[in-house]
């Protein structure tokens, strides 16, 4: 196990679960196990603690999901061009500890890593949905309010899951990581159903800003051993950063990139800027107050974020874009939390319609 824990909590109804099963026998002898008649207390920020959010990534409860897993993505709105994102949550929560992540006000109230012990009964949930549209195609992942591998040689879910979309023509999983957890991955065959997507920054935004995460080099060692493997990837650039020699750096960064991954074995690649709620902004500069990645030069935009002064912004999404244009295979690409005026100046067109782009991706 690559993240420390320092307790573990298992609600009443869970504890002869597969999961908690599974948990349990790989857990290091050293970590508190406490069975709880209901685990709700147990997700709130550990009192006392001098930063109780940093110490909820350090305490994994193991309870029941009582509401649906399956939801638009919580960042689509109207204001944006969205991909047509299906958010699968089977986990809340990341071991990992990014200076700029969104989970810091998102999951403020309800820090603890959860992990929802009847997580297969989403299939069900997934199986509804292809059954309801079909002919047409969805992408689905994990990755948004945890990251989809952090804990998976604890867990192991991601078998349950390839097993599953492995067998569904419509539904593509989407795994979406900052790790190199690839174990339970390299020993099953996702028959072209699973892409896998890392978030990739410069050595640079790694070292300052990305803490516990896999190094650059790492992530895309383990991009390469996945697309061996069978599965397809794909790239985040998000957030793109814009500090002194960010462009230089993200240049050299996709240059090792394709050095690995040829460009027509890559499904897409999404970009974003910083962006910050007030909030958000706070908590982020008062856990990290030496991350000179969280002070660059950024304005207050008209959706409430703080985001990157726009010329710098459009002027690094223009050069990857391009950078990605010269090598010249069609990588399909999009732009997360950005409206469509900013995709037409980035891509030249206007951006497609949110289901459109979803299936395209889906399909691949
Ligand atoms: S890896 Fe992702 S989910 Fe985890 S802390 Fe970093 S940004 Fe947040």
């Amino acid at each position: 196990m690559k993240f420390d824990l320092d307790a573990v909590h298992v609600e009443g109804e869970c504890a002869d679960s597969a999961l908690a099963t599974r948990v349990l026998r790989a857990l290091p002898r050293d970590v508190p196990v406490t069975h709880l008649p209901d685990a709700r207390g147990a997700t709130k920020p550990v009192s006392g603690a001098r930063d109780p959010f940093g110490a909820g990534k350090r305490r994994l409860v193991i309870a029941r999901r009582k509401t649906p897993f399956l939801i638009p993505c919580p960042a689509g709105s109207s204001k944006f061009a969205c991909c047509g994102y299906l958010v699968l949550t089977l986990a809340s929560n990341c071991p990992m500890d990014c200076s700029y992540c969104f989970l810091q006000e998102y999951l403020a109230d309800n820090p603890s890593f959860q992990v929802y012990a009847n997580y297969t009964d989403s299939f069900d949930e997934l199986d509804r949905l292809a059954d309801n549209a079909r002919g047409r195609s969805f992408r689905v992942g994990t990755g948004e309010l945890a990251d989809s591998l952090a804990f998976d040689s604890l867990t192991a879910i991601s078998r349950d899951l390839i097993n599953f979309f492995a067998a569904r023509e419509n539904l593509t999983l989407e795994l979406k990581t900052k790790t190199d957890e690839i174990g339970n991955l390299l020993a099953m065959d996702p028959r072209g159903r699973v892409l896998v997507s890392w978030t990739l920054s410069p050595d640079a935004v790694y070292r300052s800003s990305e803490h516990l995460t896999a190094s650059p080099a790492a992530r895309i060692a383990a991009a390469r051993a996945v697309l061996d493997a069978g599965y397809r990837v794909a790239f985040h650039f998000d957030p793109l950063i814009a500090y002194p020699d960010a462009e230089r750096d993200y240049l050299l960064l996709i240059d090792d990139l394709l050095d690995n991954v040829p460009p027509k074995q890559i499904s897409f690649i999404s970009m974003g800027g910083l962006r910050m709620t007030p909030r958000l902004r706070g908590a982020a500069r008062s856990r990290f107050p030496g991350d000179p990645m969280l002070c660059g030069e950024d304005v207050l935009a008209s959706d409430g974020r703080f985001r990157t002064f726009t010329p710098l912004r459009l002027s690094l999404y223009r050069t990857l874009a391009e950078r990605f244009r010269k090598v010249g295979a069609e990588i399909p690409a999009y732009l997360c939390m950005e409206p469509a005026s900013v995709h037409e100046h980035v891509f030249g067109a206007p951006p497609s319609r949110p289901a459109t782009i979803g299936e395209r991706l889906a399909r691949g």
